[in-house]
């Protein structure tokens, strides 16, 4: 259905970074520990208490940066963030404000038509994650809130992309990539779940044609792609509805209800914070070297986008497979090692994108412990190159190697499963099938040629799926014609 109105999406994104420890103090991070135990006087915002700037968090924001085609400041400023919730000791966060330290990037998304377009990120600056609020979760009282400052201080990128985005697809697109980078960069784990990889939607409408923005509602930690996805649509519906029925849209935060597909309004603009931003005196501005930057540059994993270029130009692969592969850093080197092996690049693809992503689904297991390695799938591939086997029998195979771990060729040779290659048989089952069925060869004979598939079938079914299609097709047409 087409639209009277134009969509603007601009993404917020909370990246929980995948260091040992803290960005402020040495407190381990770990997730699922007893509450309040990995804490000190730093996260737990004591007065006297100072912070000191982990090393690796910047690397990790310079990672990122440059992978995302951003210019790194050669001097950035943290900045307090007042506000007052009981999850924050300090009563202010540790962000960047003015200057951070990633600015000026972009990605290039491919939209529904398959076109390329590039979404603008504004900036990218490290900050520190608050605690959490446990409600009601114990005997005594379920009116009692308990605070748990394990998570407090850990450290966090927060990516704010520019309004770049016309449709829930393309800022779908847009998220999926900023997750590949982080996750191939190795500088967070990805969960969305468990909120490693977090996103806020900043959604509005205007009348095609208008230039200004339309007011914006502000949609808030949703933890799955198909949920932003369902948000972000069920947004613009409801802007929609209201600027329709000669309403406004009124600029508020509002939360996300994965239970009903809705949204409710959190707070307005009226009751947003006013942060007051400035300068914290107790952290010298970060000035980083140029070395520096050019030492990680360097030392970047080839991304997402450059695997896929490369997938496509080097292996032949077509956009759609080059784009499967290359998203999953793990299921590309599994293929990377499978070519080889094979020489064949499009079998390969075929293989890890059909049998090896079904079956890592259907038993959600990760693809390092799949029990069929790139050394057995490309012995397995081998045989149906040489003609040992057909394609069909290959996945009842490969079926069995996974199920018993065992090699391709013990599995042909135990149960028989050698492709008939030899002729004479092939011809002798074929006149079998032929005899078996006049009319159906005098049919084809009198020009009924699409009756070759059914021969064809009726002979593969007579080998139990052994004779060479090849050969069977050919010997059909001669013995058929003849
Ligand atoms: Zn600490």
């Amino acid at each position: 259905m087409a639209s009277k109105y134009e969509t603007v999406i601009g993404l917020e994104v909370h990246v929980q970074l995948t260091t040992d420890t803290k960005i402020f103090c040495g407190c381990s991070k770990v997730f699922g520990q007893e509450p309040n135990t990995q804490t000190c006087p730093v996260c737990l915002g004591l007065p006297g208490a100072l912070p000191v700037l982990n090393e690796k968090v910047v690397e990790f924001a310079i990672k990122t940066g440059l992978a995302t085609n951003c210019a790194i400041a050669p001097r950035s400023i943290f900045a307090r963030k007042n506000y007052f919730y009981p999850d924050l000791p300090k009563g202010y966060q540790i962000s960047q404000f003015e200057l951070p330290i990633c600015e000026h990037g972009w990605l290039d998304i491919l939209t529904e038509n398959e076109a390329e377009k590039r979404i603008g990120i504004t900036r990218i600056h490290m900050e520190e994650d608050a605690g959490k609020l446990v409600h009601g979760e114990t005997q005594e009282s379920s009116r009692t809130s308990f605070v748990d400052l394990n998570r407090a201080c850990t450290p966090l990128l927060e990516s704010v992309s520019e309004p770049d985005m016309r449709s829930a697809d393309e800022a779908i697109a847009y998220l999926k990539k900023l997750h590949q980078i982080v996750v191939y960069l190795g500088v967070c784990d990805g969960n969305l779940e468990e909120g490693s990889f977090r996103c806020d939607a900043n959604v509005s409408i205007r009348p095609w044609g208008q230039k200004e923005l339309g007011t914006r509602a502000e949609l808030k930690n949703i933890n799955s792609f198909r949920f932003i996805k369902q948000a972000i649509e069920y947004e613009i519906e409801r802007q929609a509805d209201l600027l329709d029925s000669g309403s406004q849209v009124v600029q508020e935060t509002r939360l996300f209800d994965s239970q009903t597909g809705t949204s409710r309004s959190m707070r307005s603009k009226e009751e947003a914070h006013d942060y007051r931003y400035f300068p914290d005196p107790d952290l010298v501005p970060l000035v980083i070297d140029k070395a520096w930057i050019a030492e990680i540059r360097e030392g970047l994993p080839e991304l997402p986008e450059a695997k896929r270029l490369r997938f496509e130009s080097e292996m032949g692969l077509s956009a759609y497979d080059a784009e499967i592969l290359a998203a999953d850093q793990a299921l590309a080197a599994f293929f990377e090692a499978c070519v080889p092996l094979t020489g064949d690049a499009k079998l390969c693809a075929n293989w890890v994108m059909g049998e090896i992503s079904r079956q890592l689904n259907e038993g959600n297991i990760a693809i390092t412990d799949a029990p069929v390695s790139p050394t057995r799938l490309a012995g397995l591939l081998n045989r149906i190159k040489d003609n040992t086997i057909s394609g069909k029998i290959a996945k009842n195979v490969f079926e069995k190697m996974w199920q018993s771990g065992q090699e391709a060729d013990a599995i042909i040779e135990a149960e028989g499963l050698k492709q008939v290659t030899d002729s004479s048989a092939i011809e002798a089952l074929i006149e079998e099938v032929i005899a078996a069925n006049p009319g159906q060869a005098a049919e084809y004979r009198a020009g009924k040629e699409k009756l070759m598939g059914f021969f064809v079938g009726q002979v593969m079914k007579a080998s139990k799926g052994k004779a060479n299609p090849g050969m069977v097709n050919q010997i059909l047409k001669d013995k058929l014609s003849g």
